[in-house]
Formats: C-alpha cells, structure tokens, sequence
C-alpha cells in the first residue's frame, strides 16, 4: 500500500513516473462517458445549480439518493482563484460557495445541501475545522462495484487528504495494481465526474510538479487548488 506524500512540504517520490500526466476531466464528461453514467440512474434530477465559487462556475447535478456530478464550466482565464492568492479565502467573511445570483428560487436538498456545505468548507479552509462528510455519490458516479475505476477513486478519496499528493504509480500501488497501471490510472481521473470531492488535482508528476489538469485546459487552476490545501489544511 503506497502512501500519500504531503504536498509541498514533501514533494519527493519513490517510484519512478513514466507517465506524463493527464488528470480528470474538470470540463465535461466525454459522450460516451456521458451516456455510461445516464444508464446507471434513470431517476430524474433534484438539484442542476450553477454554483459560484473560487474556481468559477460550477455545475452540480444530483438526484435524490445522491450526487450525479460536478462540473466545472468556466475557461480557466475567467475563473475567480486566478486573481485570488490561495488562502486570501480563509479570512473572508462572505461566502466561498453560493447559488449563482441567476437562479435565486434555487432550493437544495439532500445530497445537494450535503456538497454545497462540503464545498463551501473546503473553500474556506480552516485546518482547526474538520471537513463535514461528503453527500453520498449516485450510482453513476461511484464507477461500478468491483471496477479498477472504483478502486481507484475510493483509494485517492480516502487515503489522500487535502494537503498531499500522490503520482500516478503509487495510486496504482494504493488501488491494488501495480505500477503497470499508471495509465489505467490516468484514464480513472479523466472519467471522474465529481473533481474535489475525488481529488484528481492531487495526483501529481512523480517528480512533484504538478502536471497537467484537465487536459492542460487548467493547469493554473490545479496548481492553485493545491497551494490552497498548503495554505488552508495547514500542510508542514
Ligand atoms: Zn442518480
């Protein structure tokens, strides 16, 4: 079982990284994605926000058992953080995280509510302040019981906290692979519909750079999410 490295403080690594860094989507699903992820819940969604937060827009999707996907939808040159310096959020007393003002009889519930505050904290981020728990994933983006994907996503979400980094190679070691599967790894993050919650921004170059995101549409905004987890989750 690998171990997560802590961001910054500790960039260096222990297995050599062969591959060059491709993250989650951040964008949209693919349309095959899309259409994978629409065949595991026919249930109609409860909650489709727009959510302003330091990383821009934010869409969220959830049904009623759970959270479908977050979708960041801004170019990264309109997003907010690229004119905020990581940890300028934690003193502020507005906000991080709201219903975008175009959608103001917006209500949430269940699953919603439960991101909306899990986000809201994590933008605020306040290492004297656990994390509340995170809404409960909907089938479609909890990837199918038994699959590597899963295995993979459960073991960043779960062994990765905000504040440290993993390369693609110890994540395949943590998932039960071996380091063979770097890029079966690289394909996991890409499909991850819910970036944040899944921190896909953690998984970093073996060399502790912080690689592409996104497709290297957002590489400005994974380098600032991970020095507002060395600020804000009070990494040393
Ligand atoms: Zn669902």
């Amino acid at each position: 079982m690998g171990k997560a490295n802590r961001a910054s403080c500790n960039s260096s690594q222990s297995f050599k990284e062969t591959m060059d860094s491709e993250t989650c989507h951040l964008i949209r699903p693919t349309a095959q994605n899309k259409t994978e992820l629409e065949q595991l819940c026919r249930r109609p969604l409860t909650a489709r926000l727009s959510l302003a937060t330091p990383v821009g827009r934010v869409l969220l999707e959830a049904c009623p058992v759970g959270l479908h996907s977050l979708t960041m939808t801004d170019p990264e040159s309109r997003r907010p953080c690229m004119r905020l310096k990581p940890g300028q959020l934690a003193s502020r007393s507005a906000p991080a995280v709201a219903i975008a003002d175009d959608q103001p009889n917006a209500t949430l519930t269940g699953p919603a509510r439960l991101a909306l505050a899990w986000l809201a904290a994590y933008f605020a981020a306040n290492s004297t302040t656990p994390l509340p728990p995170q809404p409960t994933l909907c089938a479609t983006a909890a990837a199918p019981p038994g699959s590597f994907r899963r295995r993979v996503w459960r073991a960043l979400a779960s062994s990765v906290p905000p504040g440290a980094v993993v390369s693609y190679q110890q994540l395949a070691a943590m998932s039960g692979a071996g380091p063979g599967a770097a890029r079966a790894v690289g394909s996991a993050m890409r499909a991850n519909p819910v970036p944040l919650l899944v921190p896909c921004h953690r998984v970093v170059r073996s060399d502790g750079s912080a690689g592409r995101f996104a497709g290297g549409k957002a590489d400005a905004t994974k380098r600032w999410l991970l020095e507002h987890e060395r600020v804000g989750f009070n990494c040393r």
